[in-house]
């Protein structure tokens, strides 16, 4: 869909008038984008840089409530957020998989099990779905051997719910774009167009990839603003004061045999009782999440967040309290990776007390979306999109609206061990041709991983990649998923992808380059090392 010549086509015919741009190709653009097609506005999302690359690709990949969010007593939050998540499993059945947790109780958390018990009933009782149970300290063991026995009293199983959070953007931009809506990567909204009398009617828009930076004045009937923790930049414009906190949020990656979890687990870090996660993903092991200030004179050095060093000691702490008798180190670490969050800030004493809901501003005519969570992205798109239709004088959505387009008949495909319902979850009504492009060998899986060779073929075909990173980071997760950013794979990757982006020997090698110092300074496990005599925060 995104073949060659895709964003040329695009921009040959972009000085046209449009109902509505959006700004911004992470997940809340996307579901904007989506719904804004279902209303059959002729609409353009563009994105700064390759879509996804902002936070939309460096969450924690839960679909969940946020049982955090009941201990701040943000239960309006997780009430909705659940809604969602059973709404998603049913929807999206094999991109949005259920995944049970064990929420361990030990002694030196002095918190009382019904405490906790009452957390999980809530819980189960806003889904409304009753789906938790109570676990002795020899269950908890049995379903994960190398967890603290020391002062263990006890715990509970829960449910949630586990996505690829770039994928799941992906297939939903993707198929809003078959239906009809325009999606450029690399071009940034570099000012907002503004009538005489001060309102917003279009953007300036900078294409990142063209080597004379060209720009084009656009108008649109109405712009949104979906920049997520950009969104102050866009809004200063209008001379309107900043109202987000941006939150930095780091992960560290794991082989599944140095960290060998089947189930997820909640915690409750040692130092200061935040909890945190430790997630089967992919083949391999996630933990997370920090969450601090990020300071903004990071950005003016580095083009990405990463994970500080005092981020990375503060998570093997927790790994260490976890499970002891792993003895893992910092050298286990494959990779980290870091988003920052696009909070509003109430001025809550610390970050995780600041509330995830989302909120929806209308200033000079610019409707800005943000805060909330990937999983009420489609609450906050039909928000906003009912905003857009409200001032175009249209009816609003209905509230059944379908987001994700039915599968296709998969049956008479089964070459194992290829998992289907894995592909086909990723690649929705894609999948049969994904299929087809397969060369010989390209159905295996890669090494552990869940990952076909073909994907890389047809990513390198049809997914709008720009760059190497684009394919490894986003496309695919081999540079999160596999040693030194899969840079032994580089061999095998470059005969099945360079021919399908025709790119010159010279400009493979300058992409290989390019991605190795990307995922050396932003990705690799400890990115802050080297870096000393810069503020840690
Ligand atoms: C560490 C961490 C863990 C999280 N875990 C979870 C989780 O497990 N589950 C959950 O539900 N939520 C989670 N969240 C929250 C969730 O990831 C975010 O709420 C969501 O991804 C935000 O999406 P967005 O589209 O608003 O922002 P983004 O994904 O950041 O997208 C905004 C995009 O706008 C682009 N942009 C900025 N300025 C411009 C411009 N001028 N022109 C064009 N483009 C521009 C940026 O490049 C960016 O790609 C987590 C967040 C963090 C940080």
């Amino acid at each position: 869909m995104w073949r060659k010549g895709w964003r040329e086509h695009i921009w040959s015919a972009i000085d046209q008038p449009w109902d509505l741009i959006i700004i911004g190709g992470g997940i809340t653009g996307a579901g904007v984008l989506r719904q804004a097609v279902a209303a059959r506005l002729k609409t353009l999302l563009v994105e700064a840089n390759d879509f996804a690359s902002g936070t939309s690709s460096r969450s924690s990949k839960l679909i969940h409530g946020g049982f955090r969010y009941l201990r701040n007593k943000q239960i309006n939050v997780t009430k909705e957020s659940v809604r969602e998540r059973e709404w998603m499993l049913r929807e999206a059945p094999d991109l949005v998989t259920p995944l049970s947790f064990l929420l361990p109780n030990f002694e030196r958390y002095h918190s009382p099990s019904w405490k906790l018990g009452l957390g999980v009933m809530i819980y189960d009782l806003l889904a409304p779905k009753w789906n938790h149970r109570k676990c002795s300290p020899a269950k908890l063991l049995e379903a994960c051997p190398f967890l603290n026995a020391g002062g263990l009293v006890g715990g509970f199983q829960y449910y949630d719910a586990v996505m690829d959070d770039a994928r799941l953007l992906l297939r939903i931009l993707r198929e809003a774009v078959q239906a009809g809506g325009a999606a450029l990567s690399y071009t940034r909204a570099e000012r907002l167009l503004r009538t005489g009398d001060g309102q917003v009617c279009g953007v300036l828009l900078r294409d990142n990839l063209s080597p004379d930076g060209r720009m084009v004045e656009v108008k649109a009937k109405v712009v949104v603003n979906a920049s997520g923790a950009w969104s102050d930049e866009v809004r200063s414009q209008l001379g309107q004061p900043a109202r987000l906190r941006r939150l930095r949020g780091s992960h560290l990656v794991f082989g599944r045999a140095k960290l060998p979890v089947s189930q997820a687990l909640t915690l409750f870090h040692p130092r200061d009782g935040r909890a945190m996660f430790v997630i089967p993903w992919e083949g391999a092991t996630i933990i997370g999440t920090t969450d601090i200030d990020h300071d903004p004179a990071l950005d003016k050095k580095y083009l990405e967040p990463f994970a500080s060093e005092e981020e990375i000691r503060y998570m093997m702490e927790a790994l260490s309290f976890m499970f002891p008798s792993l003895g893992l180190s910092e050298k286990d670490i494959v990779s980290s990776f870091s988003g920052l969050r696009p909070v509003i800030h109430t001025g809550a004493a610390t970050p995780s007390k600041e509330s995830r809901a989302h909120a929806l501003w209308e200033e000079n005519e610019l409707i800005t979306i943000t805060g909330g969570k990937y999983t009420t992205f489609r609450v906050m798109s039909r928000q906003t999109i009912n905003s857009v239709l409200a001032r175009l004088g249209k009816p609003q959505m209905v509230t059944h609206q379908r987001i994700f387009d039915p599968l296709p008949d998969l049956s008479s495909f089964s070459p194992e061990p290829l998992s289907i319902a894995y592909l086909a979850g990723r690649h929705g009504n894609e999948t049969a041709r994904l299929l087809a492009a397969a060369k010989q060998g390209e159905l295996e899986p890669i090494g552990q991983l869940p990952n076909v060779w073909a994907e890389l073929r047809w990513a390198a075909r049809e997914e709008g990649v720009e760059h190497l990173d684009d394919l490894l980071l986003r496309r695919v997760r081999l540079g999160l998923l596999l040693p030194l950013g899969a840079s032994e794979l580089l061999g095998r990757i470059r005969t099945i992808v360079q021919p399908e982006l025709e790119w010159s020997d010279e400009r493979w090698q300058q992409e290989e380059a390019a991605y190795l110092q990307t995922w050396q300074k932003y990705y690799s496990p400890t990115p802050d090392s080297g870096r000393r005599g810069l503020r840690s925060n």
